[in-house]
């Protein structure tokens, strides 16, 4: 937590349009210690999609809350504002909406529904960093953003780190607190806190990639539309976000009842595809407890049955794409 580390917090935080940033050891950290931060624990309920990476519900989990599941919506896969509103009881103390594949979930309905019920949201942006809905940044939305830096997200670190976003500094105060065994100045520890540090040498590392973030970013959304070019008139769902999006393409994800057939004969050519999620949070054993079951939330098994992630990333070359493009096409074809 040196030089680093403080010179990174202030960039992100500007590159977010948001007043303070505080860095921490991972995302699931981040979402961990901004509910801790704002009093969420045991005794509340804290509104998470039925589907999304497991990490964000272990986050909730581990701060002593219950994980409401909430349905997906079938158009951007991220939590359905009308099901969230259903959800809401006299315990709900968070909602936390996930960006994912890095397709803004519709921030305007969440956000005016939690504002009615008073509740604070927390956005699970690890796999948004650098999208934005209308002019305002995904993770500037909510009262807390949550970023991971795994090498594999957007802006990847070369090991493990996280970070949250706000605008409130007793917030922030809080949270930069907690991430260091609740450590206020050099010897008085005034709250239970954790050991969770953004390492210097990632922060290091980070700083450069930030430069290059929104380079990679426009290069993601340019090989997604060319595969929504190619892909289009297929029989194939692919999620979208609304008009006002500027998606950040983490990954990019087709739904098709012939996943399955559809991967195992891109792997005939040489194509290698990858599924997030084939289970949806609550057919997981470790939320087996929540007392869920098969049928609860139709829309995320759906999804789970169906999403396939195709090859996405900057580096990607357009005739690769095109390649890709034509072996579904010979697909559907057969
Ligand atoms: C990666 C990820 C996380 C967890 O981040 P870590 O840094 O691996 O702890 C949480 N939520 C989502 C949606 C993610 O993609």
């Amino acid at each position: 937590m040196g030089e680093e580390v403080r010179l990174f917090e202030e960039e992100f935080a500007s590159y977010c349009q948001c007043g303070y940033a505080v860095g921490v050891a991972s995302g699931t950290d981040a979402i961990l210690i901004a509910l801790k931060a704002l009093g969420v624990g045991e005794g509340d309920e804290v509104l998470v999609p039925a589907f999304t990476a497991p990490p964000t519900v272990m986050a909730v989990v581990l701060s002593g809350a219950r994980p409401v599941l909430v349905d997906i919506d079938q158009k951007a896969f991220s939590m359905e504002p009308a099901i969230a509103g259903d959800s809401i009881t006299p315990r709900t103390a968070a909602m936390v909406p996930v960006h994912l594949y890095g397709l803004p979930a519709p921030m305007e309905e969440l956000c005016r529904l939690a504002q009615r019920v008073q509740v604070p949201v927390v956005e699970d942006a690890c796999q948004a960093h650098g999208a934005k809905l209308g002019s305002k940044s995904i993770g500037a939305w909510g009262k807390v953003g949550c970023f991971s830096f795994y090498p594999t997200k957007n802006l990847g670190a070369l090991g493990d780190g996280g970070m949250i976003v706000t605008d409130d500094p007793e917030l922030a105060g809080e949270m930069t607190k907690i991430r260091d065994y609740g450590r206020e100045g050099r010897d008085i520890f005034s709250k239970i806190g954790f050991n969770s540090r953004l390492d210097e040498l990632q922060a290091a590392f980070l700083r450069v990639k930030l430069g290059v973030l929104e380079k990679g970013n426009a290069r993601r959304r340019e090989l997604a539309k060319r595969y929504i070019q190619g892909l289009g008139d297929l029989p194939l769902r692919i999620p979208q976000a609304e008009p006002e999006a500027q998606p950040a393409y983490h990954l990019f994800v087709v739904a098709t009842r012939r996943r399955d057939e559809l991967s195992a004969y891109l792997a005939s050519r040489n194509i290698e595809t990858l599924v997030h999620y084939p289970y949806p949070i609550h057919l997981q054993p470790a939320f087996a407890f929540l007392g869920y079951k098969k049928g609860d939330f139709p829309n995320a098994e759906r999804a789970a049955a169906e999403v396939l992630s195709l090859p996405l990333y900057p580096e990607l070359e357009d005739q690769e794409v095109e390649e890709v493009i034509s072996a579904i096409r010979d697909f559907y074809k057969q």
